[in-house]
């Protein structure tokens, strides 16, 4: 067996501090709260929750999916919580949040794949914050187009769904996705509501190519998706996918201009980058570029 690659400096990171940081860790601390930003040991924690930028995750923490390189529970998930979104839309008002990401496990097990829940969230949020933008990052909903439509239909600021891999690595890292079916959901999305900017992201270090991964940018871009995020593979435990490599940041800067050239509004692209880093400043290219 190979010996996996030793982890480089530029993925150090100095520990959180800041104004902002304090009050929504503290507020974490207080309220019991959950956000993916602090259960993920997200390394910009720190200039994400002082820009007033946090991901929550709804729809329970079993997954009824079990990708290879994810440390989401499997398991059967729980009933769905009727009293969700009023908790995290008043978690999100007491926060001040200016930019508030929404994401979810995977849930085959319902109807709609939890896409009313994610709809009366983002209603429950535009009562409570009325200028916090929302960053809805949903799971492919088994390709159901009425589903779709449902969370559309909501009229959140950005719609999000993570391609996370080339289509070559489906079955090995993401077995019970299907890259075309996720590519669909992007272009329904642009199709059904171009008013909304869609937006994707891969991870790296699990064995694309290059070749791979700009084919994959080519046909994100033909979706209609005009955001893009590419950050660094981390193994979250020994049971999980091994990183193949580590790509150093001159490499992220290249498929950056890469991307740009190509058409893409935004791309965000670093070792550390994850779907919702500097997601406020990817919206305001978005609307206005
Ligand atoms: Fe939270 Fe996303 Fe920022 Fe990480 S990148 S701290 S998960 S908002
Ligand atoms: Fe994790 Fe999403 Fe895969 Fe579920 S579907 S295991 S939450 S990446």
């Amino acid at each position: 067996m190979n010996k996996p690659p030793r982890k480089p400096d530029w993925l150090k990171v100095r520990l959180p501090s800041g104004p902002n940081f304090v009050r929504i860790d503290r507020y974490h601390r207080q309220q019991g709260l959950h956000s993916v930003c602090r259960s993920a040991a997200c390394p910009n924690q720190g200039e994400c929750w002082n820009n007033g930028t946090a991901t929550f995750m709804i729809l329970g923490d079993h997954c009824t999916r079990g990708c290879r390189f994810c440390n989401v529970q499997g398991g059967q998930p729980l009933p769905l919580d009727p009293d969700e979104p009023a908790r995290v839309a008043t978690a999100i008002a007491e926060l001040q949040l200016r930019h508030a990401v929404i994401t979810s496990v995977t849930r085959d097990d319902l109807d709609d794949g939890g896409a009313a829940q994610f709809a009366e969230l983002t209603a429950a949020i535009r009562k409570h914050s009325p200028d916090c933008i929302i960053e809805l990052l949903i799971p492919d909903l088994g390709g159901d187009p009425a589903a779709l439509q449902t969370i559309l239909d909501a009229a959140p600021d950005i719609l999000g769904h993570n391609i996370e891999t080339v289509p070559r690595l489906y079955p090995l890292v993401r077995a019970e996705a299907d890259y075309r079916r996720s590519l669909q959901l992007l272009q329904d999305s642009a199709r059904s509501a171009p008013q909304i900017p869609t937006k994707s992201g891969l991870m790296l270090g699990l064995g694309e190519t290059v070749a791979e991964v700009k084919q994959v940018m080519r046909d994100l871009l033909a979706t209609g998706c005009r955001l893009l995020t590419l950050g660094q593979y981390l193994q979250p435990t020994r049971d999980h996918q091994p990183v193949t490599r580590y790509l150093p940041p001159e490499e992220f800067d290249s498929f950056r201009d890469f991307g740009l050239e190509l058409g893409f509004r935004h791309v965000e692209a670093g070792p550390l980058v994850r779907s919702s880093y500097h997601a406020a400043e990817q919206f305001q290219e978005a609307d206005h570029g």
